[in-house]
């Protein structure tokens, strides 16, 4: 076809959006239709919202053409990226300090999602094994988490019929820790989660803090409450930038751990992990065998078919990475978060919730008695109208009446890049600052979710 594009009839037609076309299109047309209508979905790299990867390099792009077609459940068909998923989980066990990572169990999923979903499931599981063994009721289960959980664990809670018991966030305690973490446990409690990279904010939760209160709340009632980490996106930060934090198998409390490989795993989206800390922790009964190739292939998962290009980027990432090719990646990140962190801080409007020092995350808010002329919704929609997406949102539950904004600095933010975004932040934070009246206040819309 020759451009311009749209000229003739075959390629100028308008196509109906809410039923099949009549007759087909010529492929060239149907091309740059979707292309054109992507193209509105703005500028990926500009987008500070996500968490998810963006970037790959040339050679990952032409793994997932060649890989798009093959499908993750059929380890029959192909039995070599089975091979490699299970070679990618083990890696993850070593990472994650598994007492012994080549015996151990872990699978992919669709992303951190399915993989707390499966995570979650084992704990509760596990839980009424344990429960109808010593003759007690299994019946109503509940899971410990702090008020400021990813959407996920309510899902879980909704779709598995777990009581879900948040533990509240305040100024005080902005996240799970020794002092709060047993208030609301009993018999029924399957399990706690702590959060690598708590959403919201990007903090860590102190894992061997949680675990340590959880020993002592062991001796004194019996009670053996088992640990889940949600690391989505600590998972892959926190064994590069911090192996000085001991959060993972370390501890002997935590049995499994979920982690995006779509996130800092820097793999394209649709890829999750969770890995357990030893194949006894992770129930029999979940598992389905398969045969393939005259062995056995033990399959864990919510969905069927999905696709196994990722997997194949995953394990691609790895050799080309190295630890010290994520850790220099990973460092990258950081460093270029606590530089943004560093200039918000200086402009009085802004006060920082947190500095972007455990995952390369950080938020704001507005200074107290700054202003009651604008707010932080205004300065997201200023940025967006220059091309930058910062969004703003309410903190959880206790603290909703605090409203933040947030950057995720991912693989792909430049120096040069986030030099530009802070000097668009003071000029737009300038020119809001010097309006004599208030500004109509937008508040928190249903368009930004976590
Ligand atoms: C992103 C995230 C999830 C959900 O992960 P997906 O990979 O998007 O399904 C769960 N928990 C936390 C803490 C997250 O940041």
């Amino acid at each position: 076809m020759t451009n311009p594009q749209y000229f003739d009839d075959a390629t100028s037609v308008t196509v109906p959006t809410d039923r099949l076309a009549a007759d087909p299109l010529p492929s060239e047309a149907a091309y740059q239709i979707v292309l054109d209508e992507a193209m509105l979905d703005g500028n990926a790299r500009l987008n500070l919202a996500t968490f998810v990867t963006t970037w790959m390099d040339d050679n990952a792009d032409k793994i997932y053409a060649a890989a798009a077609d093959k499908n993750m459940i059929d380890k029959d068909e192909y039995p070599a990226t089975a091979a490699i998923e299970a070679r990618c989980a083990t890696i993850m066990a070593s990472l994650w300090n598994a007492p012994s990572p080549t015996t151990t169990i872990g699978v992919s999923a669709i992303g951190s999602s399915e993989a707390c979903m499966l995570g979650g499931l084992a704990l509760k599981r596990r839980w009424q094994h344990a429960r109808k063994a010593a003759g007690k009721d299994a019946t109503r289960p509940n899971l410990v988490m702090s008020s400021a959980v990813q959407v996920v664990w309510e899902k879980f809670c909704n779709y598995w019929d777990v009581e879900p018991r948040y533990v509240p966030v305040t100024e005080e305690h902005p996240t799970l820790d020794r002092t709060n973490v047993t208030d609301q446990i009993d018999e029924n409690t399957i399990g706690v989660v702590a959060i690598m990279g708590v959403t919201y904010t990007g903090a860590y939760e102190p894992v061997a803090e949680i675990a340590a209160a959880l020993d002592e709340f062991e001796k004194k009632t019996g009670l053996d409450i088992p640990i889940h980490v949600d690391g989505a996106s600590g998972g892959f930060i926190a064994p590069f930038l911090q192996p000085e934090i001991v959060w993972d198998f370390r501890l002997p409390r935590v049995k499994s751990i979920n982690t995006s490989g779509h996130k800092y795993g820097l793999v394209y989206p649709g890829l999750g992990w969770v890995v357990w800390r030893e194949k006894e922790d992770l129930p029999e009964d979940l598992i389905f065998n398969v045969s393939y190739l005259g062995g056995n292939m033990p399959t864990l998962a919510i969905n069927f078919s999905r696709p196994g290009a990722q997997v194949l980027l995953q394990y691609y990432m790895f050799l080309r990475l190295g630890f010290e090719g994520y850790r220099k990646v990973q460092q990258e990140s950081q460093d270029i978060a606590k530089y943004l962190s560093s200039e918000i801080a200086r402009i009085p409007a802004f006060t920082l919730w947190s500095d972007g020092s455990d995952i390369p995350v950080f938020a704001w808010r507005l200074t107290p008695g700054h202003t009651e002329n604008w707010n932080l919704y205004n300065l997201q929609l200023l940025l967006r109208a220059h091309g930058w997406l910062v969004p703003a949102y309410p903190m959880p539950d206790n603290l909703g009446d605090q409203t933040v904004q947030r950057i995720v600095v991912r693989n792909g933010m430049s120096m040069d890049l986030a030099k530009e975004l802070i000097r668009e932040i003071k000029a737009q934070t300038e020119y809001l600052d010097s309006l004599d009246g208030p500004m109509p206040h937008p508040k928190a819309t249903d368009s930004f979710t976590h």
